[in-house]
C-alpha cells in the first residue's frame, strides 16, 4: 500500500505498518485558533491593534488593544530588532500568538508573533524526517478508510484521527476522563499492531514425518501417574507431531520440578523409530536426562549419548540421541524427525543459531520442542504465542513445602541452630553469596571470605562458583557426602539434590525475583519440609521480597517481577525478553492484550 518513495521515508522512521505510523503521535500542537479566554501562563491567540510602540531602555515596548476582549496588554520583547519595530507600527492590526501572564495585575504578552494564518491546530512531530515530509505522510495515510481496513474499531479510529488532527486543543488537554479513554485505545492499538506483526512473521515448515504412537505401554509402566498438566501437554504434543502440514514449534514452560522430563520422554516415545535428538545445556543435565531415559525407555528405544568427553552407543543408529551442544558439532548426525532442547534459554547465541540451522532443513523441518523452567507472565505468553506455540505445566507432582522468610543480622544465631538441626537430620544446606571476591560496592561477605568461617564451624563444607573448573565434581561430591554448599548463583543450572532442604540467599534484595525463584526451586523438590532464608541488611525488607515470600507459584512470581520491574525496581540483569512498548504495560494490561489477541485471530494471513 505504500509508494516506494514513502517506503524510503518509513525506513528512516524505522516503521513498517500503517499502525506503526498511526502510533507515531505528535509531540505537541501549534494552536492558532483564536482563544476564548485569557489564561495566566497559557498561550494566547488574539486579534489586536497596536496602540503605542516605543523603545524603553533599549527594549521595544508595545501596548496592544485586544479587540475581542476589550482589554489592554503590554507586549514584552527580550530582544528588539528592526523587524519588530517595522512590524508592530502604531495603528497596525494583527493576529498575535504569545504567552499571556499577569504582572502586578497588568496583562503582558511575552514575545508575541504576528501570525498570518490562524484557526488551525498543527501537529508537531519530532522525528528524523523533515516536518513537511512527516506531515504529508500522515495526511496521505492516516485516513478513516485506511485505519478501518487495518481492523481498528470505531473508537480507536477516532482516537488516532483526533490525535493527529484535533479540532480543538481542549479535547486533548483538559478532559481527564477522555484522556483515560485515549490511553486505553492507544494501548489496545499497540497490542493489536504488535500481535498482527508477529502473526505475519511466523513461518510454518513442513515436517519430515508425521509421528504417532500408542503411549499406553509407556505410561502404564511408570511408577507414578502423570499429573493432569503433564498429560495435557503430552496431548498437545501428540497433535503437533501428528501433523503432515506443519512442523511443530512449541515451547513447554513448567517450573523446576514440574516433571518436564516425563514429557520429554513421552515425546521421544511418540517419535519412536522416527528418531529424535534431545539436547541439554550442560553435561551434568544431559547425564541426568540420560539416566532417566534409560530407566523408562530402554525397553522401547535404542538410546545413545554424546558429550564433548564421551560418546555412548552408536548415535548414527540410535532412535533417541541425548547430548550436550557437542551434538551440534557432529557432521554425521542422522536425520531426525524430532529435536528437543531442555533449558533452551541457557544455550549461547552461537549454539542457538546452529540449533536453528539444524531444525531448518530446507522446506522440511523436524518437529521442534523447547523446554523451559522460566515461567513467563500470561501477558507475555499471549504475545510470544504468536511466534511459537506455548504449553504450560502449572501443577507440580509434589506439593512444595518451602517456608520462605526474610532474615537479617539479628536472626543469625537462630539460623545457625536451624542449620545444625537440618544437618543432624541428614539434610543439606545451600548458601548463595552475591560475589566470589569481596568488593567495596557490595556490603556482604563474599564466597571466598565465607569459606573459612563455615569450615571452622561445620564438617562437609563445599564451595563452588560459575568460573570454577571443577564445578561438576564439587557438586557431585557435595551431593553424595556434603552438608553445606557455598556457591554463587551458578547453582541455578544444577543437578538434583534430593537432600537439600535449606537455601540461604545472602543479599537477597540484589537479585531479581525470577532468579530468587530459580534458586528457591532447588529445595523442597521431593515434598520434604524446606526453608528459604532471604538474608538482607535492610532494616525493613523491600516489599517485593515480602510478596515473594508469600507464594511458590512461578507464574505469579513472573507477574510480580514484571510489576516491580515496571515500577523501576531493576536490580539485576536477568531480564526476560523485555519488549518495550510506549503505552502497553505488560504488568497491568493482560486483559487488553487478550482482547487484541482475539481480534488478531480474525486476520487472514496471505
Ligand atoms: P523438571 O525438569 O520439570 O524440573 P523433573 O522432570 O526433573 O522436573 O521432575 C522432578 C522429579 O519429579 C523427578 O524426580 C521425576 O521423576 C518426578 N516426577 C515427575 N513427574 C511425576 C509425577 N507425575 N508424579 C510423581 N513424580 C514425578
Ligand atoms: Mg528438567
Amino acid at each position: 500500500m505504500f509508494s516506494s518513495s514513502d517506503i524510503t521515508l518509513l525506513k528512516k522512521l524505522k516503521k513498517r505498518t500503517l499502525l506503526d505510523i498511526a502510533l507515531t503521535l505528535p509531540q505537541s500542537y501549534k494552536d492558532t485558533t483564536l482563544s476564548k479566554d485569557i489564561v495566566d501562563g497559557r498561550n494566547l491567540v488574539a486579534k489586536v491593534e497596536v496602540i503605542s510602540a516605543r523603545v524603553v531602555n533599549f527594549r521595544l515596548q508595545i501596548v496592544l488593544y485586544l479587540i475581542e476582549f476589550n482589554k489592554r496588554a503590554t507586549a514584552i520583547f527580550f530582544k528588539t530588532t528592526k523587524y519588530h519595530k517595522d512590524l508592530f507600527k502604531e495603528g497596525s492590526k494583527h493576529i498575535i500568538s504569545g504567552k499571556a501572564s499577569y504582572f502586578r495585575g497588568e496583562l503582558q504578552i511575552t514575545q508575541p508573533k504576528s501570525i498570518k494564518s490562524f484557526g488551525e491546530i498543527t501537529p508537531i512531530y519530532k522525528t528524523v524526517l523533515k516536518e513537511i515530509d512527516i506531515r504529508a505522510l500522515m495526511k496521505r495515510y492516516i485516513t478513516y478508510d485506511n485505519l478501518y481496513n487495518t481492523g481498528l474499531l470505531g473508537s480507536e479510529i477516532d482516537t488516532i484521527l483526533m490525535l493527529h488532527n484535533p479540532k480543538n486543543i481542549t479535547e486533548i488537554k483538559d478532559r481527564s476522563e477522555y484522556r483515560a479513554e485515549i490511553i486505553q485505545n492507544l494501548k489496545s492499538i499497540e497490542a493489536y499492531n504488535h500481535l498482527a506483526k508477529f502473526r505475519k512473521k511466523r513461518v510454518y515448515n513442513k515436517p519430515i514425518n508425521a509421528l504417532k504412537a500408542d503411549l499406553d505401554i509407556f505410561l502404564n509402566e511408570l511408577p507414578f501417574k502423570l499429573t493432569k498438566d503433564q498429560l495435557s501437554v503430552i496431548a498437545d504434543i501428540e497433535v503437533d507431531l501428528n501433523s503432515t502440514i506443519k512442523a511443530a514449534k512449541r515451547l513447554i514452560i513448567g517450573d523446576v520440578g514440574s516433571g518436564k522430563t516425563m514429557v520429554i520422554l513421552a515425546a521421544a516415545m511418540i517419535a519412536n523409530r522416527g528418531k529424535s535428538i534431545l539436547m541439554a545445556p550442560t553435561s551434568l543435565l544431559a547425564n541426568q536426562l540420560l539416566e532417566e531415559a534409560k530407566k523408562y525407555l530402554s525397553k522401547f528405544l535404542n538410546i545413545a549419548f554424546v558429550s564433548q568427553k564421551v560418546t555412548e552407543g552408536e548415535y548414527k543408529d540410535a532412535d533417541f540421541i541425548i547430548g550436550t551442544h557437542a551434538l551440534l558439532y557432529k557432521d554425521d548426525l542422522p536425520k531426525v524427525s524430532l529435536v528437543m532442547v531442555d533449558e533452551q534459554h541457557r544455550f549461547g547465541a552461537n549454539q542457538r543459531s546452529k540449533l536453528d540451522a539444524l531444525v531448518r532443513d530446507n522446506d522440511l523441518s523436524p518437529h521442534y520442542l523447547q523446554f523451559s523452567a522460566t515461567p513467563i507472565p500470561r501477558s507475555q505468553a499471549l504475545i510470544e504465542s504468536e511466534l511459537i506455540d506455548i504449553s504450560t505445566i502449572k501443577i507440580l507432582p509434589f506439593k512444595k513445602k518451602i517456608d520462605t522468610q526474610t532474615i537479617g543480622k539479628s536472626d543469625f544465631k537462630q539460623l545457625l541452630k536451624h542449620i545444625e538441626s537440618e544437618i543432624k537430620d541428614r539434610h543439606q544446606v545451600l548458601i548463595v553469596y552475591p560475589l566470589v571476591e569481596s568488593s567495596e560496592e557490595i556490603p556482604y561477605t563474599s564466597l571466598t571470605d565465607a569459606i573459612t568461617y563455615w569450615q571452622g564451624k561445620f564438617e562437609g563444607v563445599y564451595a563452588t562458583h560459575g568460573k570454577d573448573k571443577n564445578k561438576d565434581e564439587v557438586l557431585i561430591e557435595f551431593r553424595d557426602s556434603g552438608n553445606i554448599l557455598l556457591a554463587t548463583t551458578v547453582i541455578e543450572v544444577g543437578i538434583s539434590l534430593p537432600r537439600l532442604t535449606t537455601i540461604v540467599i545472602v543479599g537477597a534484595e540484589r537479585f531479581g525475583l525470577a532468579t530468587l525463584h530459580q534458586l528457591r526451586g532447588r529445595v523442597g523438590r521431593y515434598g520434604i519440609d524446606s526453608y528459604c532464608f532471604l538474608y538482607t541488611n535492610y532494616k525493613e525488607p523491600p516489599q517485593r521480597l515480602k510478596e515473594f515470600s508469600k507464594t511458590l507459584d512461578g507464574f505469579k512470581i513472573a507477574k510480580l517481577d514484571l510489576k516491580y520491574r515496571s515500577s523501576g525496581d531493576l536490580l539485576d540483569g536477568t531480564i526476560q525478553s523485555g519488549r518495550s512498548f510506549n503505552w502497553l504495560n505488560l504488568a497491568d494490561d493482560e486483559d487488553i492484550i487478550a482482547l487484541a489477541k482475539d481480534r488478531v485471530k480474525l486476520l487472514t494471513i496471505n
